[in-house]
């Protein structure tokens, strides 16, 4: 099991009902209200280096790749 997929064992433990369903309740990620959790870019999931002013919420490396499509403009 990687930590960046925690639904990874399922594959293994759908041949164990009851194992699985201990599996889900203890190693389950906790449902967050705020935080940074909250937060991931919709192109790439990363939490870093959120934008989300003008509604945009990626991360600041899919906004240097997409601003020029999105209509910004680089000053000098
Ligand atoms: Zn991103």
């Amino acid at each position: 099991m990687t930590t960046s997929n925690w639904k990874k064992a399922f594959t293994q433990l759908d041949e164990k009902p009851d194992v699985k369903r201990k599996y889900i309740k203890h190693n389950s990620p906790k449902k967050r209200a705020h935080g940074i959790a909250t937060r991931s870019c919709k192109l790439c999931g990363s939490h870093r280096a959120m934008i989300s002013k003008y509604g945009l919420n990626v991360c600041r490396k899919c906004f240097r790749q997409y601003a020029l499509d999105l209509g910004f403009k680089q000053y000098r």
